[in-house]
């Protein structure tokens, strides 16, 4: 494999619903656009069941069959869908326009105009067995996206941060009972995030307690809990275990091209024109790989449109 002479407009890093939703409005733009599938071809939400919360399924709609569609819709525009995972992004040698020089794992080099990062981010699970097998039977990464499914059932919020006391008190409107597992005497999270879950009668707090070992077949029945202080082991029995212990950006490529957040976020939003441009003029950014609050299917489809118009009206611009 070797240099593609093709030169692109826009070369889009992810398939997810951000990539393939700026793949959508690029190619209906008549630009020279590609996508790169990387590991995970559809993202995250090809390794879950339902989505209840994307507009237009009254019923709601398979996350599989979601993004097997968006791609189908992304090829009948003309785009390619390369398997492969982007290595490294750097300035090409070419001149006088400056282009950016895409290589693959497998050796493969692009060159574009522009870049759209769409790479997302994924989950922080507990790696204990049974995890991934209930992924949507009882074990879920995401309370906005599956509480619903627990209305009036009894679940349990693993995490001690933010996003684990927002999680427990989203779940606390919709469940009959919370428990807030976090394995040290303290929570990370803010002091209104904090004084919130502590207030909160609906949630039950458990300090210093580790999930030991997830119990059920066909779906999740209980937890095995180990107090860390203690060793005290109890079992407990529940409907719903959410994971709120973080998120990793899939971003590691990236370092030292463009600004990154502490925990590896791209950074966007400073240039005012161009919202979802990143520090480097031509490189844009969308979805959860980027440094915005809601990581939800329909808010990285959305930005994913923002960059590929943003990318547009750059590159005719230039
Ligand atoms: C179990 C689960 C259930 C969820 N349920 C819902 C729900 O019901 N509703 C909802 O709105 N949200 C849900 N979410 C959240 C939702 O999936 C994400 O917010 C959304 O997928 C983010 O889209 P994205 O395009 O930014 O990234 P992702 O979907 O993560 O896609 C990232 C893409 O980038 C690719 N990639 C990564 N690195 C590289 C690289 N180096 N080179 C090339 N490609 C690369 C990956 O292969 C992937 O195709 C769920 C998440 C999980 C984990």
């Amino acid at each position: 494999m070797g240099e593609n002479k093709q030169i692109l407009d826009t070369l889009i890093i992810g398939s997810g619903p951000a990539g393939l939703t700026a793949a959508i409005y690029n190619a209906r733009a008549e630009l020279k656009t590609m996508v790169i599938a990387g590991n995970q071809p559809g993202g995250q939400l090809t390794i879950t069941t339902l989505v209840d919360n994307w507009p237009g399924f009254p019923t709601g709609t398979g996350g599989v069959k979601l993004m097997m569609d968006m791609q189908q819709q992304v090829r009948n525009l003309g785009v390619t869908i390369l398997s492969g995972v982007v290595k490294l992004v750097s300035l090409s040698a070419s001149q006088p326009v400056r282009l950016f020089k895409i290589e693959l794992d497998n050796g493969e080099i692009l060159e574009s105009k522009a870049v759209i990062i769409a790479t997302g981010a994924a989950v922080r699970w507990l790696n204990l067995p049974k995890e991934k097998e209930l992924i949507g039977h009882g074990v879920s990464g995401c309370a906005t996206c599956d509480g619903m499914f627990f209305r009036g059932k009894i679940v349990a919020v693993i995490g001690g941060g933010d996003t684990a006391c927002e999680e427990a008190g989203f779940l606390s409107k919709i469940c009959e009972k919370v428990y807030l597992i976090h394995r040290r005497d303290g929570f990370r999270a803010s002091m209104t995030e904090q004084k919130k879950v502590l207030n909160n009668p609906k949630v039950e707090i458990w300090w210093n307690s580790e999930v030991a070992e997830i119990k059920g077949e066909e779906k999740l029945e209980a937890i095995k809990i180990l107090n860390n202080k203690t060793g005290e082991e109890k079992i407990l029995p529940l409907d719903g275990l959410f994971v709120a212990i973080g998120s990793s950006p899939a971003t590691k490529f990236l370092e030292g091209l463009v600004e990154l957040s502490e925990t590896g976020q791209v950074l966007v939003g400073k240039n005012k024109d161009f919202i979802t441009m990143t520090n480097i003029e031509g490189i844009f950014a969308a979805g959860d790989c980027v440094n915005i609050k809601h990581k939800q299917a329909i808010v990285a489809a959305g930005e994913g449109c923002r960059a590929a118009l943003d990318a547009e009206s750059w590159l005719g611009a230039r």
